[in-house]
Parts: C-alpha cells; sequence; structure tokens
C-alpha cells in the first residue's frame, strides 16, 4: 500500500472515528493488512496437492462425476448439423462441450443411484463405465476450462451464423419485440 493511501486510511480512521462506520474501519484493516485477504476470501475448493498421497479422493468429494452424463457426438459441419444440434439444447440441463476438438453433448443430470452421503447406491453392481473410471484426472479440482461451450440454442446459433451466415431471415422486429428477440443474452462467444 502506498504511503499516501496509508495515510489517509489513518486520517479516515483516527481523525474521525466518530464518524465512520464500522465498514470503513473494516476498510482500513484492510488497506492496512491487519487483516489478511485470506481470512475475507471466499472457502477455496481443496487441492489434491493438500490431502495426504493416501487419501481417497472420492471421501472428499460430493461425487461430481455423478451429477452429469457426457456422450461423444459428431464435429458439426454444416447448417443442418448445427441445426440438429441447437435441437439438443432446447432441452433443460443439456450442453455441448468441445475438447481437443472432440465435441461432446454433455447433460447434467444426477444419476438416481446416487445416495444423500454421496455414495452409490449400487455399488457391487455399478456399470462398468463407473468401474472404469478411476480418480486419476477425474473432476475433483474441475478447474479446467473447454475449447467451446455451448449452453444456449442462441449461443449456438451465433456461432452457427458467424460460421454460415444466418439461418433465418432477420425479423423485423418492432421495438415492443425486442423481448422477444432469438438473440442470446448471455455472454458472446468469444
Ligand atoms: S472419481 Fe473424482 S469426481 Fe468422482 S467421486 Fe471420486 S473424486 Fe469425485
Ligand atoms: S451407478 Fe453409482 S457410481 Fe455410477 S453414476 Fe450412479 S451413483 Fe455414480
Amino acid at each position: 500500500m502506498s504511503a499516501a493511501l496509508y495515510t489517509a486510511s489513518l486520517r479516515l480512521v483516527w481523525g474521525g472515528l466518530n464518524h465512520v462506520d464500522a465498514n470503513c474501519f473494516f476498510l482500513f484493516l484492510l488497506l492496512s493488512r491487519a487483516i489478511p485477504l485470506s481470512a475475507i476470501a471466499p472457502p477455496t475448493k481443496r487441492r489434491r496437492s493438500q490431502l495426504p498421497a493416501s487419501a481417497n479422493l472420492c471421501d472428499y468429494c460430493t461425487a461430481k462425476c455423478c451429477h452429469y452424463f457426457a456422450l461423444a457426438i459428431d464435429e458439426p459441419v454444416n447448417r443442418r448439423d448445427f441445426d440438429f444440434m441447437r435441437w439438443y439444447l432446447l432441452h433443460d440441463r443439456a450442453t455441448v462441450f468441445v475438447d481437443n476438438d472432440d465435441w461432446y453433448l454433455l447433460v447434467h443430470t444426477t444419476c438416481k443411484h446416487l445416495r444423500d452421503d454421496y455414495r452409490c447406491g449400487i455399488y457391487e453392481t455399478r456399470p462398468q463405465i463407473c468401474r472404469d473410471y478411476t480418480t486419476d484426472e477425474c473432476e475433483f479440482e474441475d478447474d479446467w476450462c473447454y475449447e467451446k461451450y455451448f449452453e444456449t440454442p442462441e449461443q449456438l446459433d451465433e456461432y452457427a451464423d458467424a460460421l454460415f451466415g444466418p439461418q433465418f431471415p432477420a425479423p423485423n422486429l418492432k421495438e415492443c419485440d425486442i423481448l422477444r428477440s432469438r438473440r442470446s443474452t448471455a455472454l458472446p462467444i468469444a
């Protein structure tokens, strides 16, 4: 913290403590590092490195891998393919992501056999895909990014429009119709 800022903070607290509220004093403590930022930061995710080497990660996890399924799909190459993919995204909890140039349909849905304690309710007879899944590269820390991630049909439309041009003729919107535009209000695609 600069000397000027520090001095200003001191003046704020000591010169007019009667007139400032507790928030100002808290701000001063932060600026002066009397309270470390880590003390107010939201709890961070537990990292693998914080656990003993012998720990079973699943004992420290809310069973993230049991809350979705993902299926490899063909890469869309034309407008028809994108329109088909748009149909996926018209459904609740369906998303599409791209990883290493491979396209996937990702559906956020919880396995019916996941118990409240995040254990498998059919552990002895769970499907092979569950048996094969390991903690080696699982989403325990889930801090990766996808190359592409589509959560809404509008996002996919914008992407396809950029590749192929508009699929639908531009509607003659009146001012009062704008709220019903098919254009997404979500974040723009990078
Ligand atoms: S395999 Fe990974 S994501 Fe799945 S329950 Fe275990 S730690 Fe969590
Ligand atoms: S069968 Fe068990 S391990 Fe497999 S997804 Fe369901 S709860 Fe998870």
